[in-house]
């Protein structure tokens, strides 16, 4: 089980870390793939009912698509708009069964740090010692902890385990960390169990996890729905002439909402939960700030779906610049910010260089490295992940090394 200082150590088998497992395997490089949850795209999997707003065109790599198609497999393409369960069981699912990865993906194994044995975060600043060191990873696997190590590691661990708080200022409200139990975090198939949420639902937030949740509460016959959004004037995200339909649909649907479209929602603009206490008949009392005065919602069910963050924790005893402001390795973030504004599909490619961390051979890829950015597309994803392969193939990293292992 134990894998070599010559491995890449690709950590998630989201479909970003699936790409480049596949990439290192093209470049001839020994790869394990580590995956915390018992599937690949097990992020993926547990938003499987929500359908994406890019179509398959835009959700499967070239070299995905070219590894399905010389398996025998017909890549999914075109215009049609997948749930996340067929981008895991039509994609990501048969990518992993591959000949190319088969044995290499270690499922229900979560790696917990990764370090650079013998060595700590603040010593060899930028040397060579430092980049000849083999990365420790400390494993906990189904029999429990264990060691690896490796030569390259790519972070594709994702942010949906990492929420943000509904409170003022993204620090939870009074009252939040004692009702956690009582709070949805992430969108739940509501179509799938209407009567789980009978009553009346608090719904904070305003991205598109959000805009999907209340355009489903909506469509609910036996819901009511109070949604509170932070901002006065919320523009929704909306990209002018947006070449993604159901991106604008969303975006439609969540103006008619605010216009009092729908007698059974009210949306609050300009809104903060101030604290969250449990009545005694069980349900959740919000005290909430509006810019017409206090007001207080008696809700059956909380959904905060607020965005989600990159958590350092894996990394903190490595050498990663991170932007104060997003979370965000440095130089990814001072593109993103730069660039292009509201749509994510303007995006240009951010370059190797900017992929670079001053840990060498420690790259953050896909949802992780946009931190709090919410605008991270599976096609940039797939982009970074050519960024890095290209590196291989021209063998600017330290991979000679890795290949005589
Ligand atoms: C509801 C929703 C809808 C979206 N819709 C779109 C869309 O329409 N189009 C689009 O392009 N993008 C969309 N996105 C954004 C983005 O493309 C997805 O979040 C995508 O899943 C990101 O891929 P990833 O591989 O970077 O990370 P993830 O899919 O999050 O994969 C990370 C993997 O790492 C594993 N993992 C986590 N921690 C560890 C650890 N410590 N050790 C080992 N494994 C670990 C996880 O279990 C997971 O399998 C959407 C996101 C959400 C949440």
């Amino acid at each position: 089980m134990a894998t070599s200082s010559g491995h890449v150590a690709v950590l998630g088998a989201g479909p970003v870390g699936l790409d480049a497992a596949l990439a290192a395997t093209d470049a001839g490089l020994p790869v394990t793939v580590y995956e915390a949850g018992p599937a690949v795209g097990f992020h993926v999997r547990s938003w499987g009912h929500v359908r994406l707003f890019t179509p398959w065109r835009l959700n499967a790599s070239a070299r995905m698509r070219s590894h399905l198609a010389r398996a025998g497999h017909e890549p999914p393409d075109g215009a049609a708009y997948p749930t996340g369960k067929d981008l895991a069981d039509r994609l990501l699912r048969p990518l992993a069964a591959l000949p190319a990865l088969a044995g290499r993906i270690r499922l229900g194994h979560r790696v917990a740090a990764v370090a650079r044995a013998s060595l700590l975060k603040h010593e060899h600043i930028g040397t060579r010692t430092r980049a000849a060191a083999p990365f420790r990873l400390l494993v906990d696997g189904p029999d429990g902890e264990y060691e690896d190590r490796a030569g390259l590691v790519l972070d594709c661990t994702g942010t949906y385990a990492t929420p943000n708080s509904l409170g003022d200022g993204g620090i939870a409200a009074p009252g939040e960390r004692a009702l956690a139990h009582r709070i949805t975090r992430t969108l739940p198939p509501l179509h799938a169990e209407p009567g789980r949420w009978a009553g009346t639902v608090l719904l904070v937030g305003a991205g598109k996890s959000a805009q999907t949740a209340a355009r489903g509460l909506a469509e609910l016959p036996g819901t009511r729905l109070e949604w509170l959004v932070r901002d006065r004037d919320p523009d929704w995200g909306e990209v002018p002439d947006d070449s993604l339909p159901e991106r604008q649909r969303l975006v439609s649907v969540s103006r008619d909402l605010a216009a009092g479209g729908h007698e059974r929602v009210t949306v609050r603009t300009g809104a903060r939960v101030t604290a969250l206490a449990a009545r005694a008949d069980g349900r959740v009392r919000a005290a909430v700030t509006t810019p017409a005065g206090p007001h207080e919602v008696v809700a059956d069910h909380v959904l905060a779906l607020t965005g989600y963050a990159a958590d350092p924790a894996l990394y903190r005893q490595l050498q990663i610049h991170e932007c104060y402001a997003t979370g965000a390795p440095m130089n990814v973030s001072a593109a993103l910010l730069g660039s292009a504004g509201g749509d994510c599909l303007a995006q240009p490619a951010v370059g190797l260089e900017t992929l670079r961390n001053p840990e060498p051979g420690f790259y953050i890829l896909g949802a992780k490295s946009y931190g709090r950015l919410n605008t991270f597309l599976l096609r940039s994803g797939y982009g970074q992940v050519d960024e890095v392969a290209g590196a291989w193939a021209a063998a600017e990293e330290p991979l000679a090394a890795l290949r005589e292992s």
